[in-house]
């Protein structure tokens, strides 16, 4: 095992066997509703080397380009933890707070940057994309 993750509660544990393809912050209106939080930092992985042991909930919605996003969470204490899209078959986008990271890997990009919230969110060395970006993933 490459990472692990857990939620809040450690009732459910994530298993990462490869590095993260990409690391991004998204400011979409969806992911601020989601996490609560002004943006999500989303870590992409390849699907396969990602393994969830404990019961999970996935909360479906339809993202802006038409996809079916999945949104897992802990049942119970609410923690969420990754998702999935029906745009991105082969990834799971597993959230950067649930992982125990011994070193965050840095920041490839920023999506959905024109509803960005605060100039403190602002990294001078990411790229910026006004929505979505599928092609760079
Ligand atoms: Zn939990
Ligand atoms: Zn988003």
């Amino acid at each position: 095992m490459k990472y692990s993750g857990s939620c809040f509660c450690q009732k459910v544990k994530l298993e990462m066997n490869s590095e993260p393809l990409k690391l991004l912050n998204c400011h979409c209106k969806d992911c601020q509703k989601w996490t609560g939080c002004a943006y999500e930092t989303a870590v992409v992985f390849d699907v396969e080397t990602v393994k969830v042991n404990g019961k999970i909930k996935f909360f479906d919605s339809l993202s802006d380009q038409g996809n079916t996003v999945s949104r897992g969470f802990c049942p119970d204490c609410g923690g969420a933890f990754m998702n999935k899209s029906t745009g991105l078959p082969d990834k799971a986008i597993v959230y950067a707070g649930v992982i125990d990271w011994d070193k965050m890997p840095s920041l490839s990009a920023e999506i959905y940057y024109d509803n960005v919230w605060f100039s403190s969110c602002m990294l001078s060395d990411t790229k910026k994309f006004q929505g979505y970006f599928s092609q760079e993933l």
